[in-house]
């Protein structure tokens, strides 16, 4: 007989949708059991955000030797110790999940390590090392999460074709890196492997790099990932590959303005988007609606179409980001508690990881257009910000859009150094209602970035004050 457990709710997952939700619950006294099956933390703690960031990092510590002789700095870089900034990286990673079981237990909650497919609405069976354990809850909440879209003839073998998983825990850097896909993932470990001295071929199948964001913003990182020897090839299609033999080097046969062309390769990452994990887990024999592209969707208060079934993270749908994730898990946990809460969030922040950072929240230019909003548009270069000069960092521009109807802003697009912090502030911005002027007159310390984002909302009125104002 196995094992019976009762529970007030079940978490499927503990990535940082599933274990944020399991912390929430327990604070709000419900009986939680968090089920987690590789890693707790999930794909954002063990091999995404936090060790992608570690290792953006570390080049770009790399990196600082070729830059700081402007600044009269000379330096010579002794090589990389791939290994050892491995072991730096997985460090963080320990210190980081091995906190997430402590805060679920610590909140009254309880963890079971094993795999979880649901029996019934109200039931899940857990296969564990130990066997298998059955648990009954009143509801069901779940963030199994996603994995890496493989394509055909790039199986995964982890040493030559590589997802993103093994593209962090590299050991030995690749001569040559052949990157398939121009999106975030692709461009922040292209970047990253260029920095630390990899020959980085970027093939992307649309038209422009991170396809979706503003040509003003991809021009910016264009000429920099130019700088950094990075070739990138838009309209162009990745067909076969051919693993390494002996001590020869691999390659990648892509199409390129109707040309084949064969590109060498120690390595090639695939980081052409994620896939939902909602297969194997008993959805569909108990009427739980999934998407076509794998989605289980949920409303404003993280239901399914199942009233005891919850669905959060990267697994409810798009945007697949850590932190949508995260308010999801809050919101699904204030709900079960019986709580009036629904997720009511205006804008979701978006920040790539590139060098230049590019952030982005609510609307952009063309997207406001699209929805009939009369769009002002403040825009103020780093060239122009005392701070950007003082930290060589000249790249970028901060974007405001504003309706020009009730100055309200309803978005920003910012591309430069520390974008990922200032986006901040324009988030609270679009998800008060702020009017462009709040931004506008707020003072902002010198030397800053984010005075940027006072004279992008200045410049919406013709107002800035460190560049020349186009006629509003
Ligand atoms: P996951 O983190 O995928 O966690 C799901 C968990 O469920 C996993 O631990 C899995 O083992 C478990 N699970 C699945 N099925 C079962 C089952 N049947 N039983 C038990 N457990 C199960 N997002 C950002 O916001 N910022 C970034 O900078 C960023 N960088 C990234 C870099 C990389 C390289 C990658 C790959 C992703 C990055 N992301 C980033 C995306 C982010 O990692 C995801 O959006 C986030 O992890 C999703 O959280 P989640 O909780 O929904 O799912």
């Amino acid at each position: 007989m196995p094992e019976v457990r009762k529970h007030d709710t079940v978490v499927i997952g503990a990535g940082p949708a599933g274990y944020v939700c399991a912390i929430r619950l327990g604070q709000l006294g419900v009986d939680t059991l968090l089920i987690e099956r590789e890693y707790m933390g999930g794909v954002c703690l063990n091999v995404g955000c936090i060790p992608s960031k570690a290792l953006i990092h570390a080049s770009k510590e790399a990196h600082v030797v070729h830059e700081a002789a402007t600044m009269g700095i000379k330096l010579k870089l002794e090589g990389i110790d791939l290994a050892k900034m491995q072991e730096w990286k997985s460090g963080i990673v320990k210190k980081l999940t091995g906190g997430v079981g402590q805060l679920v237990k610590g909140n009254g909650g309880h963890v079971l390590m094993g795999s979880a497919r649901l029996t019934s609405a109200n039931s899940v069976e857990v296969r564990t090392t130990d066997g298998v354990v059955s648990v009954e809850a009143r509801n069901i909440v779940l963030a199994t999460g996603s994995r890496p879209v493989q394509i055909p003839g790039f199986a995964f073998d982890e040493t030559f074709v590589l997802s993103s998983t093994g593209a962090l825990a590299l050991s030995k850097l690749p001569e040559h890196l052949v990157v398939i896909g121009g999106g975030y993932i692709g461009l922040e470990l292209a970047i990253t492997y260029a920095k630390l001295g990899s020959k980085v071929v970027v093939v992307e199948m649309m038209e422009q790099l991170l396809p979706g964001f503003s040509p003003d913003v991809v021009k910016v990182l264009g000429r920099v990932v130019k700088k950094l020897g990075i070739e990138a090839l838009t309209s162009a299609k990745a067909k076969s590959c051919k693993a390494p033999q002996g001590s020869g080097r691999g390659s990648v046969i892509i199409e390129v303005g109707g040309q084949e062309r064969t590109l060498p390769a120690d390595a090639v990452l695939v980081a052409v988007g994620r896939r939902p994990n909602s297969e194997d887990l008993g959805l569909r024999e108990i009427g739980v609606t999934i998407s076509e592209r794998g989605f289980v969707p949920s409303d404003a208060r993280l239901r399914t179409n199942v009233p005891s079934i919850y669905s959060i993270g990267d697994l409810a749908g798009e945007p697949m980001l850590a932190h949508k994730g995260s308010k999801e898990g809050e919101v699904a946990a204030e709900v079960i508690a019986g709580h009036p809460a629904e997720n009511d969030s205006r804008a979701i922040p978006a920040v790539v990881f590139t060098d230049p950072e590019i952030a982005t929240v609510g609307l952009t230019e063309e997207h406001a257009k699209k929805k009939g909003v009369d769009v002002a548009i403040g825009k103020f270069p780093y060239v122009a910000l005392g701070r950007g000069l003082s930290t060589n960092e000249t790249d970028g521009f901060v974007k405001l859009v504003v309706d020009r109807r009730s100055d309200v802003v309803v978005g920003a697009e910012i591309v430069g150094a520390d974008a990922s912090s200032l986006i901040a502030e324009v988030a609270l911005a679009v998800e008060m209602g702020a009017s462009v002027q709040d931004l506008a007159l707020t003072i902002h310390a010198h030397p800053t970035f984010p005075e940027a984002i006072m004279e992008a909302a200045k410049a919406v009125h013709g107002e800035a004050v460190h560049i020349m104002n186009r006629p509003v």
